[in-house]
């Protein structure tokens, strides 16, 4: 519950609503109509979820809207409101880093192509690629850097395939269409900045020095920077990929697709495959109150709900004091690393402390392999062998909560 001060709240309410007027008109504004073409988030959205990647690009979905706010406004309802809010703090931040590291790499003299976008087509189906930043410069070696932004309440020790997903996307697309006249750019007003280049000409046109006709002899990566309030990392490098691209234009197709078959009503949303058992995606979902991965029975006894409410609480709790702990050991480290003493043991009156590195854990990225197989030696041969080099660990039990 929020707190009685209606002046607080008020200001709170007029904070969301200016959010989400900004966010409308920014989308309008950098993406245009996102109905009409399926991007890169969508196609990063697909690989994990098909359901919710063909739900959003229908417009499905309970979403705050200034109206909603003002709505309930009226009727007082300001944890709603509260969590309107919160959303569209997350949501936004990414925009609000993407300037300031705009000044950092301007600060540098890089040459940066901002809001790249590429129009493409596969099969009939408009794709648009939007590349947040693209670094070029010409010597010693023409080179491309693409940088896609991603903010992050924490690190992630892995990219989720998601991020992946859409930055292999922006690599492919960007070698496939490099002499094609369909790559656009607009400044952060939305005024066109120039449109239909082939990507040396816009090279030229904004830097002044002439590019490479073909993409092979030019130096490609893609890095996704994830930026947490006081962290940051930079997973990579990609490259372009045309086994990704491929699985890319697939996902692409399936959800323009699909969407289609759903509203001439030759599908049911319900019908299209959803991620199955537990997935963080489906916490954040829009389309989870109508998803049949979590259909069931109504309990009437507010027993029940009085103790999931509990657990959530205890939850909470543990959260917090994982962050603290989170906190207080990095401060630790901080001071060991200080000393310039590494691997010596320091000791107070009960205990002793040393910090050390250790190695990453390796892992395998399933989808990735999947799909690679897929390309290789086809479907039924992958989940054949997928199927056979499977270890099981012991069964148990799990408990699944999440608010509705
Ligand atoms: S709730 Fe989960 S499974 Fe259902 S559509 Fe959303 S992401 Fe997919």
């Amino acid at each position: 519950m929020r707190s009685g001060n209606r002046k607080a709240n008020t200001l709170l309410a007029q904070l969301a609503k200016g959010l989400l007027r900004h966010s409308a008109q920014e989308t309008a504004v950098q993406l245009g109509d996102r109905s009409q073409y399926v991007g890169m988030s969508d196609i990063g959205k697909g690989v994990e979820c098909m359901r919710a990647a063909i739900a959003n690009k229908l417009g499905l979905g309970q979403r705050a809207t200034e109206q909603s706010i003002a709505s309930w406004f009226q009727q007082s309802d300001f944890d709603r409101i509260y969590k309107a809010l919160t959303k569209q703090l997350v949501l936004q931040r990414g925009h609000w880093l993407e300037s300031g590291i705009t000044n950092a790499l301007q600060a540098n003299g890089t040459n940066i192509l901002m809001q790249l976008e590429i129009m493409a087509d596969y099969k009939g189906v408009p794709i648009k690629a939007h590349l947040d930043f693209a670094l070029v410069w010409g010597w010693p070696q023409p080179t491309v850097r693409i940088l896609e932004l991603k903010s992050t309440e924490r690190i992630p020790e892995s990219l989720y395939s998601a991020y992946e997903t859409q930055l292999y996307g922006q690599l492919g697309f960007l070698v496939e269409c490099w002499n094609l006249p369909v790559f656009n750019m607009r400044d952060e007003h939305g005024t066109l900045v120039f449109e239909k280049l082939t990507f040396p000409q816009a090279v030229k046109q904004l830097f002044g020095f002439p590019f490479p006709e073909k993409p092979s002899s030019v130096d490609i990566e893609g890095w996704v920077l994830c930026l947490a309030m006081s962290e940051a990392k930079a997973f990579g490098p990609y490259r372009p990929s045309g086994m990704m691209l491929k699985a890319c234009k697939k996902t692409a197709e399936s959800i323009w697709n699909g969407a289609k078959e759903i509203s001439n009503g030759k599908n049911n949303l319900n019908d299209i495959p959803y991620c199955r058992g537990f997935h963080p995606l489906c916490d954040y979902c829009n389309h989870s109150s109508s998803c049949p991965k979590f259909e069931g029975e109504e309990l009437t006894d507010a027993a029940y709900d009085d103790e999931l409410t509990l657990v959530a609480v205890l939850k909470d709790e543990k959260r917090d004091l994982e962050d603290r702990i989170s906190k207080k050991e990095k401060r630790i480290k901080a001071f060991y690393a200080q000393q310039g003493r590494a691997s010596v043991w320091l000791k107070t009156a009960h205990y002793r402390f040393k910090s050390t590195r250790q190695e990453g854990r390796k892992t395998v990225d399933m989808t990735k392999l999947e799909l690679a197989l897929i390309n290789e030696i086809g479907e039924q041969r992958t989940h054949e062998l997928l199927a056979v080099s499977a270890k099981y660990g012991q069964p148990f039990e799990r408990l699944h909560i999440a608010r509705i």
